[in-house]
């Protein structure tokens, strides 16, 4: 006789295994605004790009987080914030086909989340770095992807990526006139539809806190609903493990690495102190941590999935 559970079983079809992650959408609800993080896929490299830290003690902390080593594996993520009654904004626009094929996956987790690039209604870059303001425009048909959009951007960073002066200066450096290429040629198109800001409220709800040193306009930006508040904070960190622990450690592409250290420092402290949500681009996806002192330096507190997530009522 045949035991009736294998005859049910060599009927089944064989489970398919998956081969690709699911899309990287994560929705956060803050006050009455949602901010969904909206992964642009990841970025793979090695730790020479690390300053101001022993190689050995970064691999240490790098192994210590059960990451990938040798070398480090980076988020880029881009974020959505929706409020009621308001068209949605983008902060950061990813890197676009700038980079490896690994990132660059900002419009295809966008359409999975159900926006469509052409309602969104302003686009905020914490800076002009290739994996952040690389997925403005296609560069092979020059269409705007996000064209109904205003392009909001720090004066400094727009003044900066656009100054014959500056470019004159990075001249003969192949990675510096690879960011000058891509700013340029990603950002002038919007030029018409740009809107440059110093600090202060640049959306509803939206402020802007000014973050020298990574680039000149390095923008972080707090969003506040209710009595609910998420600190987004650009590339204040770019590999997490160590420099929140050590944040005396710059990355090679910081402009001003003294500024940037600066910076860090002024917003862990804020972080910390004032038990701030926190979220970044370089954070490991979906990116919502908490941030508490630890030692000398600090550590990072991921917060678990937002199980009591709702849609507004
Ligand atoms: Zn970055």
């Amino acid at each position: 006789m045949t035991d009736p559970r294998e005859q049910a079983a060599a009927s089944l079809p064989n489970a398919e295994i998956p081969n690709t992650q699911i899309p990287g959408v994560y929705h956060r609800r803050i006050g009455d605004m949602v901010v969904s993080a909206i992964s642009d896929g990841y970025l793979d490299g090695n730790l020479e790009v690390l300053i101001n830290v022993d190689r050995s003690e970064a691999e240490r902390l790098l192994g210590e987080a059960f990451r990938p080593l040798p070398g480090r594996r980076t988020s880029v993520n881009t974020f959505v914030v929706r409020a009621p009654g308001q068209p949605a904004v983008v902060i950061d626009a990813g890197s676009g086909t700038y980079l490896f094929d690994t990132a660059g996956q900002q419009q295809k987790n966008l359409a999975a989340a159900g926006i469509d690039a052409k309602d969104i209604g302003a686009v905020l870059l914490t800076h002009m770095h290739p994996d952040h303001a690389g997925g403005l425009l296609d560069p092979d048909t020059k269409a705007l992807l996000f064209p109904n959009a205003e392009l909001v951007v720090h004066e400094k960073e727009l003044a900066h990526w656009l100054d014959e002066g500056e470019y004159a200066k990075i001249a003969g450096n192949p990675m510096h006139e690879r960011f000058f290429g891509c700013a340029r040629e990603q950002v002038t198109p919007y030029l018409g539809q740009t809107r440059p800001f110093t600090a202060g409220e640049v959306m509803p709800g939206i402020h802007a806190i000014d973050c020298p040193g990574h680039t000149p306009g390095h923008s972080s930006f707090l969003i506040t609903s209710g009595n609910e508040s998420l600190l987004i904070w650009g590339d204040t960190v770019h590999v997490p493990e160590v420099q929140v622990a050590l944040p005396e450690t710059g990355v090679t592409y910081d402009i001003d690495p003294a500024g940037a250290i600066a910076t860090r420092r002024r917003i862990f402290d804020m972080a910390a102190s004032e038990r701030l949500l926190v979220a970044g681009l370089h954070l490991h996806f979906p990116a919502f941590s908490w941030l508490k002192r630890q030692g000398a330096g600090y550590a990072l507190v991921p917060e678990a999935w937002d199980q009591a997530f709702r849609p507004a009522p």
